[in-house]
């Protein structure tokens, strides 16, 4: 067996083992085609089967109702910073945002291209420790967004904004997608780049809700518009073929493991072991999200200096605990312990912190 070390960067990420593992047996011969997956048409039925299994275990997992579509498309999180303004633009209303630092902020600055962005609510003034409390959006907006996770300072909505029936709420879910049990049916735009939580770097699983898709204007151009893409099944362009392939092996994981149910609870335990050991450092460790805004996803700290933050994380090594440098944003560590992180993983990591404080306080 290969070396496998507990990788807790915050992505690309740790990938499902059995999805690794198909791959790789599967890499030169894809369903008996005597061709790799990467080597294949994207016109031939092996292919068809792969993104028709991608959606139907995406809409299983996720609960997807029958009047939303999914697309997957190439791009990154950050095209959808101006498609989401670009297809939901209403002349004369404002796009409302709450902004939670980072991934938030960027999105912002998208928006003003197609009309007014109006920031409802920020944590900026308290470098996005949490998330603001009571947020309600505006009735007659062209829609409410939100970023569910935030990946860099640790933050994540443990609450639902107030919207107003007629406006479409739209989630970056980019890294706690499937971390927790959500109602899509609550939302009009999901949107994640697979890279954290659902697959590799290179591809974007977007969700829109039927009656969103043809508000765009004809102005926008073709591959920025959802309805070009919806209207071709994600592949009005060549799609990028292996990442949706991985992305569906690690849905079969998901789905073989009890689904994002299961997982919660997994991850719930998970995040519980981490910040036990925070709370219990007597300030050795910093926590940079208040407890209510906590993130399941990433758990950002800091320590008294630089210098023993970097004794930390260099110490880890040998361990096998990889990835744990914070953001700059943030700077301290961050472990970002998506789905596929064992439990096994995060136990070894919270050992290692409580003996790391016992030799260096
Ligand atoms: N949103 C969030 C919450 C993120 O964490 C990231 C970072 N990957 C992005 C958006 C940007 O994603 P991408 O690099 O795929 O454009």
């Amino acid at each position: 067996m290969t070396k496998r070390v507990y990788n807790f960067y915050a992505g690309p990420a740790t990938l499902p083992l059995s999805a690794l593992e198909k791959a790789r047996d599967e890499f030169l011969d894809f369903a008996g085609t005597g061709m790799s997956v990467l080597e294949i048409s994207h016109r031939t039925k092996p292919w068809q089967k792969v993104m028709d299994d991608a959606d139907a275990l995406i809409r299983e997992v996720m609960g997807i109702p029958n009047d939303y579509k999914v697309l997957w498309l190439s791009g990154g999180a950050s095209s959808q910073f101006y498609m989401v303004p670009a297809n939901l633009q209403v002349p004369g209303k404002p796009m409302e945002y709450v902004n939670t630092g980072g991934w938030a902020s960027k999105a912002i600055k998208e928006v003003n291209r197609y009309g007014e962005a109006k920031v409802v609510a920020s944590s900026e003034e308290e470098n996005f420790s949490y998330i603001p409390a009571d947020v309600e959006f505006t009735e007659g907006s062209a829609y409410a967004h939100i970023t569910s996770n935030n990946t860099l300072y640790g933050t994540e909505w443990n609450y639902d904004p107030k919207v107003p029936s007629d406006v479409p709420l739209v989630c970056d879910m980019s890294s706690d997608i499937n971390a927790r049990e959500i109602k899509v049916k609550d939302y009009g735009v999901i949107y994640a780049g697979a890279q954290k939580n659902l697959g590799p770097a290179g591809v974007t699983l977007v969700i829109v809700r039927e009656d969103l898709v043809e508000r765009v204007p004809d102005t926008v151009p073709t591959m920025q518009k959802w309805s070009t893409h919806v209207g071709k099944g994600s592949m009005f362009n060549t799609p990028p073929v292996f990442p949706i392939y991985m992305c569906k092996l690690a849905l079969d994981n998901i789905k073989e493991t009890g689904g994002v149910k299961a997982k919660e609870a997994v991850n719930r335990e998970k995040a519980k072991l981490l910040y036990d050991v925070i709370d219990a450092s007597d300030g050795f460790y910093k926590g940079h999200a208040r407890a209510d805004s906590r993130s399941l996803m990433n758990v950002t700290f800091t320590m008294a200096t630089p210098e023993l933050e970097d004794k930390c994380v260099a110490g880890a090594l040998p361990l096998d605990l990889v990835g744990l440098k914070g953001h700059r944003s943030v700077g301290g560590m961050r472990a970002s312990i998506y789905n596929a992180m064992p439990i096994e993983g995060v136990k070894k990591l919270a050992e290692y912190l409580t003996e790391f404080k016992e030799k260096n306080q």
